[in-house]
């Protein structure tokens, strides 16, 4: 935190750089711009010239503004939490969704991130319960079934969460007394290989297992999809 709002300082300070001409390559730049532009580069798809454009864009803002970017991004860190149950990111833990009653407690949504969650939401297609694995499974980059939440997800589905709302059903599906589990991952391989994966794990535990329907595209990713093609999605799942 502390790192970071002195980076913001010293570049409110450096109200003298306008602009990259001039500036050939970015480790030619003062030691602040240098800071900032690494933070830039560790976000997805950011490179090196994009990172200094951002730094660059920055200088011009005002003071205040400046302030607080810097005030947001320590808000970020300490007010947000991670639900313990689904996962989901939230300001309280249970988030929302969890703590909210009158959600469908049968139904249960798998998803690879928190921002799946928002995509679905925005559908208000679905009142059922969610579950965020923490991504997908990936041979080439090493991601395993240990790597994601599914040992938690096996939880839920085996013992009783204290915070039941209605008793679980006898049989399948106990613990929370899920009926039906929808696995909404992206369409693409590592999507299609989770799917698969869990669709074989869970058949004995779940009495019916979902997926999203046609009409999203292959290698579409779920929280850019539009809001029709996800409506049409949960509409038309099928089991398997
Ligand atoms: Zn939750």
């Amino acid at each position: 935190m502390d790192t970071f709002t002195a980076c913001i300082s010293a570049i409110a300070g450096l109200a003298g750089f306008t602009g990259l001409a001039g500036l050939a390559k970015p480790m030619n730049f003062p030691p602040p711009i240098t800071r900032l532009t690494q933070h830039f580069r560790g976000l997805p798809g950011v490179g090196p010239r994009t990172a200094a454009r951002f730094v660059f864009a920055l200088l011009n803002k005002p003071d205040d503004e400046l302030r607080a970017f810097g005030h947001a991004l320590i808000d970020l860190k300490d007010s947000i939490r991670t639900c313990t149950r689904c996962f989901n990111i939230s300001l309280q833990n249970p988030c929302a969704i969890c703590a909210d009653p009158k959600r469908d407690a049968s139904t249960l949504c798998i998803v690879a991130r928190p921002q799946d969650i928002q995509a679905i939401e925005e559908t208000r297609e679905y009142s059922g319960l969610y579950h965020v694995l923490g991504g997908a499974l990936n041979i080439i980059e090493g991601v395993t079934p240990e790597q994601l939440r599914i040992k938690e997800l096996l939880s839920r589905l085996d013992n009783p969460s204290p915070d039941l709302r209605s008793p679980s059903p006898p049989g399948r599906g106990q613990g929370e007394g899920i009926k039906e589990i929808i696995l909404a991952l992206n369409p693409d391989l590592e999507g299609e290989a989770t799917s698969l994966y869990l669709a074989k794990l869970l058949k004995a535990r779940v009495p019916r297992i979902t997926r999203l329907g046609r009409g999203l595209q292959q290698g579409a990713d779920l929280e850019y999809a539009d809001e029709v093609t996800l409506i049409n999605a949960l509409k038309g799942r099928r089991e398997i």
